[in-house]
């Protein structure tokens, strides 16, 4: 899925759109969660989006196959399925049933034709007061399904969340972290970089230098200040991350891969039309992300 070319977005008056570069990818769940997906694609075909990531409650509502044709219809290429149920600690049925949840995901993820299933640890267990336990088990749960993902010819690529997150769904925190979980599974270039989640980490660009030819994502927003809570992250260029930084540092890892926007924001851009939000993504995304063809 490298990201061809390295054009500028280009603006066609005549349709009175702004094209977007290739290298910008949209996560559809930026468009909010009650969006209907077909609005969502359509949008993204306007503004010549190629890649697009799902989550599993955006295709819940039409189911795999159809999205798979609705996408095919518009030429878009998907990334990322997310994302992975937390495999619980204890090994009864609980156990069983979350595995099996995982597989029907990788099932899922193949026939929307996906590249990766997304992993994330899926938070604390509340049955075990440790986080290592927790670990302990998403790392077994993970390694059990990777003949299945195999199988499917779908990748596990696992994304460090903020530790905000810890209480919730995350589990693995740093880029260190997540290198481990690579290394413990065998994954190559199996990590997900997430500006949101990783962007506070000391030492960010030695993190990002040090899993160079490992990153398989990379997703794009800004942390807007204040931050309000768990779904309030702001259009890229318009918080305080440095992404131009991070781009950079990321392309010099050797992802060549598109920038994947990836937009929770219940109070702001979930409330906006798609249009809106493409048009100022493509544009922000312009200013700030250098393009593969520059100096
Ligand atoms: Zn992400």
């Amino acid at each position: 899925m490298r990201a061809s070319g390295g054009g500028r977005a280009r603006l066609e008056p005549d349709r009175g759109l702004i094209v977007a570069a290739p290298e910008l990818a949209i996560g559809l769940i930026s468009f909010g969660p009650e969006r209907p997906l077909a609005e969502s694609v359509q949008a993204c075909a306007r503004h010549g989006i190629r890649h697009v990531g799902l989550t599993r409650e955006l295709v819940a509502s039409s189911g795999p196959a159809e999205v798979a044709r609705m996408l095919a219809g518009e030429g878009i290429a998907v990334t990322g399925y997310a994302r992975a149920p937390r495999i619980p600690t204890t090994t009864g049925p609980e156990r069983a049933q979350a595995l099996s949840e995982a597989r029907r995901l990788l099932d899922e993820a193949a026939t929307v034709g996906a590249k990766h299933l997304i992993a994330t640890g899926g938070g604390f267990d509340p049955a075990v007061s440790t986080l290592e336990r927790a670990w302990d088990a998403f790392l077994e749960g993970m390694h059990a399904l990777l003949p299945d993902a195999a199988a499917c010819g779908v990748d596990i690529v696992i994304e460090p969340l903020h530790p905000m997150y810890a209480g919730d769904r995350g589990l693995v925190f740093t880029l260190a972290r997540a290198a481990e979980a690579c290394d413990a599974l065998g994954l190559g270039r199996g990590l997900v970089v997430d500006a949101y989640h990783v962007w506070w980490e000391p030492g960010l660009a030695d993190a990002l230098a040090a899993v160079q030819g490992r990153i398989a994502e990379f997703h794009i927003c800004d942390w807007r200040l204040p931050t309000r809570g768990l779904t309030d992250r702001a259009m890229i260029g318009e918080g305080c991350i440095d992404l131009a930084a991070m781009a950079r540092q990321v392309r010099a890892a050797g992802f060549d891969g598109p920038f994947e926007l990836e937009l929770f924001s219940s109070q702001d851009w979930w409330l906006r039309s798609p249009d809106e939000l493409l048009i100022t993504a493509i544009r922000n995304f312009d200013a700030l992300v250098p393009k593969s063809g520059d100096a």
